[in-house]
């Protein structure tokens, strides 16, 4: 088997000069690696009784319901603006430079159910935060956030509210 660490790409000067993207597509395409990958990602919250993974557009979704079938729970999308119907709740949070929006969908959640955020990238944390924040606003309680990759060198984690836990299974 290829490990999971070989088949995450590295393209430098991308998407703008400077940045060197990480790019997962060869990992999800080889079938044993990316079920290694979902294997590993889930163990550290099997057994702490999740109702829902959250995913963020778009590669969260892949990730994310990847796990939530591992670990037998509900899967919620946490979306850009303008893609689901109403009724929804939705956050402004700031990017480096300019802003963005995520939504969720006002009664997906039940207030209390235990949310595991997942993602593929942590990068600044501007996201995960995000995420996290609009998901406590509609009631849930996020026991933590599950990320293939942390880029180290950015502090992301920083951002994330003390209380709860990210696990991140590969570190650049
Ligand atoms: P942050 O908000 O932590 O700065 O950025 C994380 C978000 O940007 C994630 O949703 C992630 O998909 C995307 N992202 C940032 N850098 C990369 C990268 O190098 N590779 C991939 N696949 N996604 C990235």
């Amino acid at each position: 088997m290829h490990s999971i660490e070989s088949l995450i790409r590295s393209v430098a000067d991308y998407p703008k000069l400077g940045v060197t993207f990480r790019d997962i597509t060869p990992l999800l395409a080889d079938a044993e690696a990316f079920q290694a990958a979902i294997a590993a990602m889930a163990a550290p919250w099997t057994g702490q009784s999740i109702d829902q993974v959250a995913g963020l557009e778009a590669r969260g979704f892949i990730f994310g319901v990847a796990l939530a079938q591992q670990l037998k729970a509900g899967f919620v999308p946490l979306r850009k603006p303008g893609k689901l119907p109403p009724p929804v709740r939705a956050l402004d949070y700031d990017l480096e430079y300019g802003s963005d929006r995520l939504e969720v969908r006002e009664d997906a959640l039940t207030p209390g159910s235990r949310v595991l955020l997942v993602d593929d990238v942590l990068a600044t944390g501007g996201t995960l935060a995000a995420g996290r924040c609009l998901l406590e606003s509609v009631g849930a309680s996020v026991i933590g956030a599950s990320v293939l990759m942390e880029l180290d060198a950015l502090g992301g984690r920083q951002r994330w509210a003390a209380g709860s836990d990210i696990h991140a299974l590969l570190h650049y």
